[in-house]
């Protein structure tokens, strides 16, 4: 299969490839494949993913079309393999999807055009992955050795567990904070207190409500003062350390509103790589330079 499904079968050497191009476009790259056309085939909501491969596309001269889930066929039955094999025959040269379903692009083994994984499950969202690397590489101009705290809802987050899988690789020191109920005990645990003032990014995330198949038991106030970031929290912040969230954010519950804008948040600029790291995973794609 071609396109970029998840990181885990890449190498370390292929994952810095990708970072390195996305940085070269920042600097102002050109690289033009117009006359192509891409679908964005989204099964469940999005807004940061699915607009920044819409505007990826465009910064290379590919034509993007949005599928129209609530208007297309699937919910006349149809599967997702076919909806893929139809947009195929209808000459896409590629398609990025987000799907409810753990690795759904098991079942699209025989499509030939690059598949762009914007999402699946809980397991694995890798060019959200890229683009959090990206962003502490260029705070930090490594990875080794960096301390980082995944904090929140980890057992729903595709995020964490798609980021702590690389990080580990790329020699970065990873914690897991928050709720007991949602640790899934893959990383050592730390207090967010503890992390605040000893790791060098604090990752947090969205409590996933649309996933819980029970009530979280605790208010949103008590879960900010217990496990969200606060601006007393940020005043207690190691040097040089900086806060990162893949978004949307819940403010008032994993992140207090002032920081979501503070001084050591890099969330916004975590968006404007996204687009870098996209058009860089496209671009190796349809070189035929990402296969699985
Ligand atoms: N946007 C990210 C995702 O799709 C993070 C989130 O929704 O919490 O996984």
């Amino acid at each position: 299969m071609k396109g970029l499904l998840t990181l885990k079968s890449l190498s370390i050497d292929q994952i810095k490839q990708i970072i390195n191009l996305a940085i070269d476009f920042k600097n102002g790259l050109k690289v033009d494949f117009t006359g192509k056309k891409m679908v964005t085939l989204f099964y469940e909501n999005s807004t940061r993913t699915q607009y920044s491969f819409q505007m990826a596309m465009l910064n290379l001269g590919i034509t993007p079309l949005s599928f129209n889930l609530a208007g297309s066929s699937v919910y006349k039955g149809e599967t997702l393999y076919d909806t893929v094999r139809t947009f195929e025959s209808l000459g896409v040269d590629g398609v990025v999807i987000r799907h409810t379903q753990d690795v759904y692009y098991k079942e699209l083994d025989p499509i030939q055009i690059p598949i762009f994984n914007g999402g699946d499950g809980t397991s694995d969202h890798p060019t959200q992955t890229l683009l959090d690397l990206m962003t502490i590489y260029e705070e930090f101009g490594r990875y080794e050795g960096i301390k980082v705290a995944l904090v929140g809802d980890i057992a729903h987050s595709r995020v964490a567990h798609g980021n702590a899988e690389v990080m580990k690789r790329l020699g970065m020191e990873i914690f897991v904070s928050g709720p007991e109920q949602y640790n899934d005990h893959t990383c050592p645990y730390i207090d967010l207190d503890d992390a605040v003032k000893t790791c060098d990014v604090i990752n947090l995330l969205r409590v996933q409500f649309e996933r819980h198949k029970e009530d979280m038991n605790i208010t949103k106030e008590e879960y900010l003062q217990k496990y969200g970031m606060t601006t007393e929290r940020v005043s207690r912040m190691k040097k040089n350390s900086i806060i990162m969230h893949p978004a949307p954010v819940n403010r008032g519950i994993e992140i207090e509103s002032d920081v979501v804008e503070c001084e050591r948040s890099r969330i916004y600029k975590q968006m404007t790589n996204g687009v870098f790291v996209r058009m860089a995973a496209i671009t190796m794609a349809l070189r035929g330079e990402l296969r699985y």
